[in-house]
């Protein structure tokens, strides 16, 4: 076996990192961890240290780690047939049944799912069938995208521009023109603290009016979002938001998509995030959850409004010009029909609303009257404390205290790993679906445990 400082060196030598700062990593100073085996809730590193995973990588192992079904699916499907593509109507019987399956669990109206591999390729296929969409229809003017502040829809071109996160645009000339960003969801930070959640969810709906004004309605194709935002700080809506935002949407002849990637699949305690917020979208984002990360694999579910006008467009136009080679990778797709086997057979869903309330209510009981915890919110199996220097005002602390990423590293040092999300002093927490109270309560004694330690 590599020892730990052969591996370090090789790293330090060899691997570029994704999100990660180089520099202080090149230098030894970020708490990166060599990751060897996993079971259930929990990883351990090479030392043998075992630590719970409550942000389940990025928020992705939804049925936890070592399931062996899918493990077996996976080597069985790589013996059967390791590859074969999707173009010209090819097929697996693996990426047949799970597009069907994935059908029989998307919200009303929806059609058929194309294949991809991660979130951001999913987003720029809908992206781009968007814009298909538009230019069949003869209206190609009506072109520019909106999509939230505080948004997370990748890390491309086109979905690094629609990630409303300056971290993801600063020196890589994004966002693209043909992005426009709108109002955050973000009751925490609403302008006037008298607002009620209708009140600031109208004012939202305001906003993104008053954006389609300046623009011209006859420019704007779609609107992306997060049925709950995730990266930018988890948080479920205001009351009322969804409908006040589609009610805009519908009267200008917007296209909704629903980037599900974290939502879909069960993480909110119902199967798709749509459902939850009564969402009727036209295109869906999913990917994470639908395989809980055993194999890339991504999708973009099309309604049946837009599939129409698609399959029209080809008469005109010829084959979609659009394909990756690994779309419905049969190997991607096995880990797919174990996995949704596995979250009927477990009850994950319904566990995600039970345990994920739970640890909601065991946080803000442990945490939320702390002089330096400015809002726990949550809903399903996600969870964040947001720490604020003064809780009346709510004013920030200086980055330059770094009180999140602190916390973090408290966490961690008690066992347990949640995400310093990358925009304020958020703590995250998105365990495995199959999390149990008695490992919720684990997150919270800790939780409450570092809080002390780093803000007293
Ligand atoms: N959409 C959302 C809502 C996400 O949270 C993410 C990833 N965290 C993505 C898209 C991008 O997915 P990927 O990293 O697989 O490209």
């Amino acid at each position: 076996m590599l020892t730990n400082d052969t591996l370090a060196a090789w790293d330090r030598e060899s691997f570029f990192h994704p999100s990660t700062h180089l520099a202080q990593h090149a230098r030894g100073e970020t708490a990166s961890r060599i990751i060897s085996t996993a079971s259930g809730v929990y990883i351990e590193d090479r030392d043998g240290k075992k630590m719970l995973d409550a942000f389940a990588g990025l928020y992705c192992v939804n049925v936890g780690y070592g399931r062996p079904e899918i493990a077996e699916a996976i080597a069985a499907q790589a013996k059967e047939l390791a590859y074969y593509h999707a173009y010209v109507g090819h097929g697996t019987e693996a990426s047949i049944t799970l597009a069907h399956m994935i059908m029989e669990r998307a919200p009303a109206g929806m059609s058929k799912v194309y294949f991809g591999l991660g979130g951001s390729d999913a987003n720029e296929t809908n992206i781009k069938l968007v814009w298909y969409y538009n230019n069949i229809l003869g209206r190609p003017e009506k072109k520019k995208i909106i999509s939230r502040w505080r948004g997370y829809h990748g890390s491309g071109l086109m979905t690094g521009s629609l990630t409303g996160l300056e971290l993801f645009h600063k020196k890589f000339d994004l966002p693209l023109a043909q992005v426009v960003h709108t109002e955050a969801p973000y009751p925490f930070r609403r302008p006037d603290s008298a607002m009620s959640e209708r009140e600031f969810s109208a004012w939202c709906a305001e906003q993104l009016e008053a954006l389609i004004a300046r623009e011209g309605a006859d420019t704007i194709a779609a609107f992306i979002g997060e049925p709950m935002l995730g990266t930018g700080g988890l948080v479920p809506p205001p009351e009322g938001y969804w409908d006040a935002i589609q009610e805009v949407l519908a009267k200008h002849d917007i296209l909704l998509i629903a980037d599900e990637v974290v939502t879909g699949f069960g993480r909110l305690g119902t199967m798709m995030g749509s459902d939850h917020y009564g969402l009727k979208p036209d295109l869906i984002t999913i990917a994470k959850g639908l395989t809980s990360a055993y194999a890339p694999l991504s999708g973009s579910i099309v309604s049946e409004k837009m599939w129409k006008v698609l399959e029209d467009g080809t008469d005109e136009n010829g084959p979609i010009g659009h394909g990756w080679t690994y779309s419905a990778h049969p190997i991607g797709a096995a880990a797919g029909i174990a996995n949704l086997k596995l979250i009927d057979s477990l009850g994950l869903v319904a566990n995600a609303g039970e345990v994920g309330g739970y640890l909601n209510a065991g946080l803000a009981d442990a945490v939320g009257g702390h002089a330096h915890v400015g809002e726990v919110r949550g809903e399903g199996m996600m969870a964040a404390v947001e720490f604020v220097k003064d809780r009346e005002s709510r004013t920030f602390f200086d980055a330059s205290e770094k009180t999140g990423p602190r916390i973090a590293a408290a966490l961690a040092e008690r066992g347990v790993i949640a995400r310093a999300m990358p925009q304020g002093d958020i703590i995250g927490y998105a365990p495995p679906l199959c999390l149990t109270k008695a490992e919720a309560d684990t997150v919270i004694g800790a939780t409450a445990d570092a809080v002390k330690a780093v803000l007293g």
